[in-house]
C-alpha cells in the first residue's frame, strides 16, 4: 500500500500499490545506478530498505508524530552521515558527504518532514562535534544526538535578526566561575520546543557579530523556554521561539568564547547549506517519481496521460532538470570527500570557492524543487493534491526552502558579491 492515506481514498488499489515507498525507491536507484560508486549505491539500498522495513512494521500513516521514531532511526545510524563519528565509539562506513546525500534521499522518500527535522539534529551535531575538544559533556551531547536518544536545534535567528543574523540581540555576560548568563529571545528555529540540546548564539555587545560566543545548551535548564510556532504548511515538523532569561551556561559548554562565534557560526556554514541542497534534490526527485508512476498508469480517454505531450513532455523536462541537479551536487559532494580524505579538512581557498558554489546550488535546487513538486502535483490532477500520497507534504515543505539557510535574495547578494570579487581579478 502507499505511504500515506488519507481518509478517503481518491487513488485506484493498484496505482496507490504501486506509489509504495518500494517501488518509489526502485525507480530513484535506476536513475542513479549508472553513474554512483558501489559503495555508494550499497548504502543507498540499505538505508531504503531500514525505512522500508520500518515503516511496514509500524504500519506508519505519516500522520504520527515522527519525533518518537527517533531513537530507532538513531540507533540504525540514520540520523547523520557526514561523519565517522570515532569520537564517540562509533566507526560510520560509508561516511562524508556523498553517504550523507545517500542517507537523505532515503529518509525523504519515507517522510520528508522527518528529513528536515532530522536534518536540523544533524545541523546542531556538527559545531558541538568540531569543539569538542574531549569535554564530557559535550561529548555526551553528541552521542545521544548522533544515536536519536535526543533532539537537537540550532539558535541563530532572532525576531528582530533574520538574515542580517551577525547582528544579534541576543545578549552573554561572562561570570566570575567563567559561566555565562544569556538573555534574549530566538525564533523559527528548527525542532525548538521539541529540543534536548542546543546551539545558541549570544554577543556581549548588541549588533557586534565580532563580540559573539557560541554555547552548548540543556534545554532543561532553568532559563530556557520554547513555545510553538505554527508553519501550516509543515504541521508534523516543530518550529520555535526561545526566550533566554538568565540562561546559566557553564563554562564546559562554552563552545566559542565571545570573538569566536562569529568564525563558528560561518565554519560550518558551507556544508549546512549543501545538505539542505540535498534535501531539495531530494524532494523533487521524490515528487517526480510519483508523478512518473502516476502518468505511466492513470488512463483518460482509453490512453496512459503520459502518452500525452501535455503531460509526457512537461514530465521529461522536470526529469531533465531534476537528473542536472542531482549530477552536480553529486559532484560537489565528491569533491568534498575527495578534499577530506586527503587533507582531513577543507583547504582554505576550497572553502572560500565552496561558499558561492554552496550559495549558486542552495538558491537553483530551493526553486526547482518547489517547481518540480507543483508540476508534478499538477500533472497527476486532483490525486496530486489530496492527502493520499506524500504529495501534500512535499507541496508544503518546498514552499519553505527559499527561505530557511539564507533566504533565495541573500543568496542572490552572496553571488553578486563574488561576482564583484572575480571581476578585481580581471
Ligand atoms: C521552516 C524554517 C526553518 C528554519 N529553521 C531555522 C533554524 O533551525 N535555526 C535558525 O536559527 N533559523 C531558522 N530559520 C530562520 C531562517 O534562517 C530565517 O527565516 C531567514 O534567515 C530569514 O530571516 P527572516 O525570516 O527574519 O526574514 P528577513 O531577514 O526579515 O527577510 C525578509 C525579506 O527581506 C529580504 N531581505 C533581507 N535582507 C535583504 C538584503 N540585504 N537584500 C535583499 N533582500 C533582503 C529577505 O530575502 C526576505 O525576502 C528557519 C526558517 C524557516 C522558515
Amino acid at each position: 500500500m502507499s505511504s500515506k492515506k488519507g481518509k478517503v481514498q481518491c487513488i485506484d488499489d493498484e496505482i496507490l500499490e504501486k506509489l509504495s515507498l518500494k517501488t518509489r525507491n526502485k525507480f530513484l536507484n535506476y536513475n542513479l545506478m549508472s553513474f554512483l560508486d558501489s559503495k555508494y549505491l550499497i548504502f543507498l539500498k540499505q538505508a531504503q530498505k531500514f525505512f522500508e522495513n520500518f515503516e511496514k512494521t509500524y504500519k506508519i500513516t505519516h500522520n504520527e508524530d515522527f519525533y518518537e521514531w527517533t531513537p530507532e532511526i538513531g540507533k540504525n545510524g540514520y540520523i547523520s552521515r557526514l561523519h565517522k563519528f570515532e569520537d564517540i565509539g562509533l566507526n560510520y562506513e560509508p561516511y562524508g558527504m556523498t553517504a550523507e546525500f545517500m542517507r537523505i534521499f532515503a529518509i525523504d522518500f519515507f517522510d520528508p518532514q522527518l528529513a528536515m527535522a532530522t536534518g536540523a539534529t544533524a545541523i546542531t551535531v556538527n559545531p558541538i562535534l568540531l569543539h569538542n575538544e574531549g569535554v564530557d559533556i559535550r561529548l555526551r551531547a553528541v552521542k545521544e544526538l548522533i544515536t536519536g536518544q535526543k533532539i537537537g536545534c540550532i539558535c541563530i535567528t532572532e525576531p528582530e535578526r533574520g538574515s542580517d543574523a551577525v547582528h544579534m540581540q541576543t545578549t552573554c555576560e561572562e561570570q566570575e566561575d567563567g559561566s555565562f548568563l544569556v538573555n534574549g529571545e530566538k525564533i523559527f528555529q528548527t525542532n525548538g520546543s521539541k529540543a534536548d540540546w542546543g546551539v545558541v548564539y549570544a554577543v556581549t555587545e548588541k549588533n557586534n557579530g565580532n563580540t559573539m560566543a557560541q554555547f552548548l545548551v540543556d534545554t532543561s535548564w532553568d532559563g530556557w523556554t520554547a513555545e510553538r510556532v505554527n508553519i501550516p504548511w509543515t504541521p508534523r515538523m516543530h518550529v520555535s521561539k526561545e526566550t533566554f532569561k538568565n540562561l546559566k551556561v557553564p563554562l564546559d559548554c562554552v563552545l566559542g568564547k565571545p570573538g569566536d562565534g562569529r568564525s563558528h557560526l560561518f565554519e560550518g556554514l558551507n556544508l549546512e547549506r549543501l545538505t539542505i541542497v540535498c534535501l531539495n534534490t531530494a524532494q523533487a526527485w521524490n515528487a517526480l517519481t510519483h508523478a512518473v508512476i502516476y502518468a505511466n498508469m492513470r488512463k483518460q480517454f482509453n490512453m496512459e496521460i503520459l502518452k500525452y505531450q501535455g503531460v509526457g513532455f512537461p514530465l521529461a523536462d522536470l526529469w531533465a532538470q531534476t537528473m542536472n541537479m542531482t549530477l552536480s551536487t553529486l559532484n560537489v559532494c565528491q569533491m568534498i570527500d575527495e578534499k577530506m580524505k586527503k587533507f582531513g579538512t577543507l583547504p582554505k581557498d576550497f572553502n572560500l570557492t565552496l561558499g558561492t558554489t554552496a550559495s549558486q546550488l542552495k538558491y537553483l535546487s530551493a526553486k526547482l524543487c518547489e517547481r518540480v513538486v507543483y508540476e508534478s502535483a499538477n500533472l497527476m490532477g486532483g490525486a496530486g493534491v489530496c492527502d493520499n500520497t506524500l504529495m501534500h507534504d512535499l507541496l508544503g515543505i518546498t514552499r519553505l526552502q527559499e527561505i530557511g539557510g539564507g533566504t533565495r535574495q541573500v543568496q542572490s547578494h552572496i553571488m553578486t558579491t563574488a561576482l564583484k570579487q572575480l571581476f578585481k581579478l580581471l
